[in-house]
């Protein structure tokens, strides 16, 4: 019988989910509130407040109940008409996402950067809001399949300029490095509870600025179940929201946003800074190859790579999951078989990532590497970042 059957869970360093802290287990089951009393409004009062840091704004952050892709449709759908045109940035399975998404709720977008190690150039991608007259771009901040982090800081900018609607997935990055939305010129974001905010999936955050909500209040957009209006009108009436609310899972993440503050959201950007730089050192030292090979900027959450030759990228994630109840993620869409893809998102530390290191060492031994294990563990503590 393995550990798993004895009923010891896999730990997980995938990119979402990831592993809920205790604290918030116990917090998401700690009471049991109906979703309409004035207690529960207070929770969920404070945990939109507290998440304000997380996004860098001052504006209002709106709860929706639903996992991450369905608050981005539904921002789509609330903010963007088919008088609209978007350029979805494409460089990722989840930038290409947001274009099905636009596409399937007819919305004309076109569909740039379609490869996976394709860096936004900012001169191309202002040639082509001239050239498509653009009124919109979608773009993911850390694309989850490739860890391919798009400068939302820049693009933000030509969005500004050009006065275009700037709509941000980030759902694995948030929590996990800085993001400013009011800075940055961002006109909607979206993250959800299971990536950097150490929660279980369910719940989704967004922020719209001042442009997005103005579009929102002149359309009538299709979406009944997500709807801006309905949520805004909620929230100010008495913090509410429209429907049964997702109410352990606000408790859930009213905690985890507590842990945020504790621990300061500077330091939380700095340790998972921190720990992908060292990830990204150990995995070179033990013969893996950086995914993308010419990445302008690699993510925080999670570190992509091909094993050396030899090594069978598939295999290696099974092993250390059966082997070690260690859980990492496998190639997404076209790196399926080829990469692996570690997570340091969220609720990980020096010590969590010293075990998945040893461990992805110990278990490249068993499936016959022949270099002698330690490498790794090496470049880990040293930290140096290529
Ligand atoms: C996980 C993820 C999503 C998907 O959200 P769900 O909560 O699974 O619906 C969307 N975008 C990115 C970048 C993600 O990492």
């Amino acid at each position: 019988m393995t550990a798993q059957e004895y009923g010891r869970p896999n730990k997980l360093f995938t990119p979402g989910p990831v592993n809920i802290p205790n604290r918030v287990s116990l917090a998401s089951i700690q009471a049991c509130y109906h979703h309409r009393v004035d207690e529960f409004a207070q929770i969920l009062t404070e945990t939109l407040e507290l998440m304000k840091p997380v996004f860098g704004t001052q504006r209002q952050v709106y709860p929706v109940h639903t996992t991450g892709r369905g608050a981005m449709e539904g921002v789509i759908n609330n903010i963007l008409t088919p008088e609209d045109k978007a350029i979805a940035i494409c460089n990722g399975s989840f930038g290409a996402m947001a274009a099905k998404m636009m596409e399937r709720n007819h919305i004309p977008c076109v569909r740039c950067w379609e490869g996976w190690s394709d860096n936004v150039d900012l001169e191309e991608l202002e040639r082509l809001i001239r050239l498509h007259k653009a009124t919109a771009i979608t773009v993911v901040h850390n694309d989850t399949s490739n860890g391919l982090v798009n400068p939302i800081w820049e693009i933000g900018k030509l969005a500004r300029r050009y006065d275009l609607m700037l709509i941000v997935d980030c759902v694995s990055a948030a929590g996990c490095a800085p993001f400013q939305f009011d800075e940055w010129g961002v006109d909607a974001v979206v993250t959800a509870s299971q990536k950097g905010l150490m929660s279980p999936a369910g719940m989704s955050f967004c922020v719209l600025s001042e442009k997005a909500e103005r579009a929102c209040a002149a359309i009538e957009s299709h979406d009944f179940y997500i709807d801006f209006k309905s949520i805004r009108k909620n929230l100010e009436k008495n913090g509410q929201t429209p429907g049964s609310t997702p109410v352990s899972l606000v408790l859930a993440v009213h905690e985890a946003v507590k842990m945020i503050q504790e621990e300061g959201v500077e330091q939380v950007f700095a340790r998972h800074h921190d720990l992908a730089r060292r990830t990204r050192a150990a995995l070179e030292a033990m013969g893996f190859q950086l995914f993308p090979k010419n990445c302008a900027f690699r993510s925080d959450s999670l570190t992509v790579a091909a094993p050396p030759d030899g090594l069978d990228a598939s295999a290696l994630v099974a092993h250390m999951r059966k082997r070690y109840h260690i859980q990492i993620g496998g190639g997404l869409g076209e790196q399926a078989g080829k990469t692996i893809r570690i997570a340091h998102m969220g609720y990980c530390y020096m010590e969590d990532m010293l075990q998945c290191i040893a461990v992805l060492e110990a278990a490249m031994a068993d499936l016959g590497w022949k270099e002698a294990p330690g490498a790794g563990l090496s470049a880990f503590l040293a930290g140096e970042d290529s």
